[in-house]
């Protein structure tokens, strides 16, 4: 009841009770805590002794060691690099199979017909319980769904999601990983990001255990590649980034975005069928997987034009798992491009046909994902051309844009004024 209200004053009050001097902190996950970490050694608090977080493989100083000299910090060379350091898929110093990445492999559209297994669900024990129940009382008011409450709170349990997922979904894992099935938030994706980010799993331990999977011959290379690729290349290199570049990252915003972020974004409550299925579903399970975030809320966010920090609060906000490290890379790199190019080559833009083409979504939506035009015309159809239009001072130079580029100026001129006039009609009445 006495507790002082902020971080500082609890460990000013605890360093005075036990009389320490000296202040031991794990490397935190957001710049501005180290930050403050400092300053209070600064202003005389205490000594700090920053100790390396081992819920990641590879520090801020070993990336820092790996990047320079580089003139490009693709994340195909870092996750090499890592493949290579922890002696991961290899025989002898070559990648199993001959090759390094089975991506192209891992983008097969929506198996409709078949049974996806259910995610592992634990049942709250009687302290989250009554951490459930304080949230209720002093939260209410905030957006998502409290119940039901199923995530794992243990390291038994973390353990047992981990083994379910080697067991069941592991095997399509990489067949179904950009796939969107409405009513299948879960799919085949792992589901473990909550506890590798909070320390209940260590990323060796996930990683080691899909590639026993691989040798044992109960899951095929395709999957456990990809699978591995995400754990031990991408969120290895954003936590690499994210440290490398802050604080000047979260500032960037290289398209210049100013759009307010939709209010339907907090509610779900919109007639695109694709957004309001992974908003509805993202504020029941606080989870969407990784193509629902890429293609459909931050695409759409992306077309339309949202202010970088809108967004990046939004996501920071919405999902369990997120943390500004991880967070903060994915949004304003991979989405908004606002990095300028840094982590993505190109814009993750994509009009209605690619939703179309990895979901079943546009069955149920009121718009039609093959129009281009007119009132009944998919919105990310027009508003794909749109994007490409308002930034072509910032973008037609990039070489993967190019074709995109050229399709478009060979439209008709009449064409292409309906296509803008239908975007800026749909964007004046999006609030
Ligand atoms: P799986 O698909 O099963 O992948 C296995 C693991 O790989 C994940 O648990 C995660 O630890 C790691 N991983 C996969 N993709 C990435 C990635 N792009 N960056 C870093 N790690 C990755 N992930 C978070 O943990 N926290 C976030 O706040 C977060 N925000 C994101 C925002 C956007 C806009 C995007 C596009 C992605 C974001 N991601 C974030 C990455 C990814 O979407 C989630 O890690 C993944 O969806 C978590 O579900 P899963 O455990 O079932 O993942
Ligand atoms: Fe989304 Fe367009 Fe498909 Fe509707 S038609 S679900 S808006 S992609």
């Amino acid at each position: 009841p006495d507790n002082g209200g902020s971080l500082r004053s609890e460990v000013e009050r605890a360093l005075a009770r036990h009389g320490l001097r000296q202040l031991v902190v794990t490397q935190p996950g957001e710049y501005r805590l180290l930050q403050a970490f400092e300053r209070w050694q600064a202003e005389g608090l205490a000594t700090l002794d920053v100790r390396p977080d081992s819920r990641f493989l590879c520090g801020p100083g070993e990336f820092a060691s790996w990047a320079e000299g580089r003139k490009n910090l693709r994340m195909e060379y870092f996750y090499r690099h890592m493949r290579r350091r922890y002696s991961v898929l290899l025989d002898g110093d070559q990648p199993c199979g001959g090759q390094w990445n089975y991506d192209a492999d891992n983008r097969k559209p929506p198996a409709l017909h078949s049974a996806i297994p259910s995610p592992y669900r634990c049942r709250p024990d009687a302290i989250t319980e009554e951490v459930l129940a304080l949230v209720q009382s002093r939260f209410s008011e905030h957006p998502g769904d409290l119940q039901p409450f199923e995530f794992a709170t243990t390291r038994t349990q973390a353990l047992a999601v981990l083994k379910q997922f080697i067991e069941q979904r592991l095997g399509k894992f990489g067949d179904f990983q950009d796939a969107m099935i409405e009513g299948e938030p879960w799919m085949y994706h792992s589901h473990l990001s909550f506890y590798l980010n909070c320390g209940l799993l260590l990323p060796l331990e996930c990683v080691r255990a899909a590639e026993r999977a691989y040798r044992e011959g109960s899951a095929p290379l395709n999957g456990v590649e990809g699978f591995i690729r995400q754990i031990l290349g991408w969120r290895e290199y954003v936590y690499g980034i994210y440290w490398h570049l802050m604080p000047a990252y979260a500032e960037q915003n290289y398209l210049a975005a100013k759009r307010d972020l939709p209010g339907f974004y907090w509610h779900g409550r919109t007639e695109l069928n694709c957004l309001r299925q992974v908003i509805s579903e993202t504020l029941a399970n606080a989870y969407a997987h990784h193509i629902q975030r890429l293609m459909i809320v931050g695409n759409f966010a992306l077309l339309i034009g949202v202010e970088p920090k809108q967004l990046n609060q939004w996501f920071l906000q919405i999902y369990a798992d997120a943390y500004e490290w991880v967070e903060l890379p994915n949004v304003s790199g991979m989405v908004l491009y606002a990095d300028g190019g840094y982590l993505a080559s190109k814009p993750y833009a994509a009009g209605g046909a690619y939703i179309n083409k990895m979901s079943n979504y546009c069955k149920n939506c009121r718009y039609q994902v093959s129009k281009k035009t007119g009132p009944q015309a998919c919105p990310f159809n027009y508003l794909y051309w749109h994007f490409l239009a308002s930034n072509r001072d910032k973008l037609q130079n990039n070489p993967r844009l190019g074709l995109a580029y050229k399709s478009y100026d060979r439209m008709a001129a009449d064409k292409r004024e309906t296509i803008q006039n239908d975007a800026e009609a749909f964007l004046a009445n999006l609030q």
